[in-house]
């Protein structure tokens, strides 16, 4: 069993890498905030207070984070390992994930902190595109990631949408939530784990490469 843990400012690169890990080790990626999106669409009483707190560039409480990702876990899927896309993002929620997992006699295999500067995750989040069918992940403001097809998914056709969070505003909301909320879990893991620090400032293969030689190898190339 694999599973992944990635602590990273906004728009570090862990949606894609998680993409990536997923189509080579066939295991689930699992994004909080797509599961949140998700919920948000639904309109329910919860996904409209969801919806509100996310275009403020708030996190969500961590009950209702713990609620959904539980059954989320608990799907088959997971059994063969999985990887978490945005989740644990405060300690709190790292404490209770540890929790979780000695529930079920179970770890964390791998933590990679994804180091990028502030002004390049900037960029990255301004120009995102995502495929609103497969998620796939594109950005404008670079040649290598643009879409071939302006609007349009290259794997699946779907169309491409910018994420609502995805404004000047809130990335400084969120990059300042990162900062005090999530940064201290670094902390907290080089205590207990292994972290393995990766430089995601120069290309999604780069990134990529790092990661699969950990897995792989248990070592890094840098
Ligand atoms: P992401 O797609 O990971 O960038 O998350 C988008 C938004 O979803 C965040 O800015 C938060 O509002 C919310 N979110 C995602 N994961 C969490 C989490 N683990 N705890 C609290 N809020 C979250």
């Amino acid at each position: 069993m694999i599973s992944i843990v990635f602590v990273s400012p906004p728009a570090a690169g862990k949606g894609t890498q998680s993409q990536m890990i997923s189509e080579k080790y066939n295991i689930p990626h699992i994004s909080t905030g797509a599961i949140l999106r998700n919920e948000a669409e639904l309109m329910s009483e919860i996904g409209i207070k969801i919806k509100k707190e996310m275009i403020s560039g708030n996190l969500i409480s961590d009950s209702i984070i713990i609620e959904l990702l539980n059954k989320r876990l608990n799907e088959k899927d997971c059994e063969k390992g999985y990887i978490l896309d945005g989740f644990p993002r405060t300690l709190n929620q790292a404490k209770l994930y540890d929790e979780m997992l000695e529930k079920k006699n179970k770890q964390i295999n791998y933590i990679f902190y994804l180091k990028i500067d502030k002004e390049t995750a900037y960029k990255r989040t301004i120009g995102r595109l995502t495929c609103s069918n497969c998620q796939t992940v594109y950005n404008n403001m670079y040649e290598s990631t643009k879409p071939k097809v302006s609007g349009i998914c290259d794997k699946c056709d779907g169309s491409l949408v910018k994420r609502n969070d995805d404004s000047f505003e809130t990335f400084e909301k969120r990059y300042q939530n990162y900062l005090s909320l999530t940064e201290p879990l670094l902390e907290y893991y080089r205590r207990k784990n292994n972290i393995y620090e990766i430089n995601s400032g120069i290309s999604k293969e780069y990134t990529f490469k790092q990661i699969t030689k950990v897995i792989d190898d248990g070592v890094i190339n840098d």
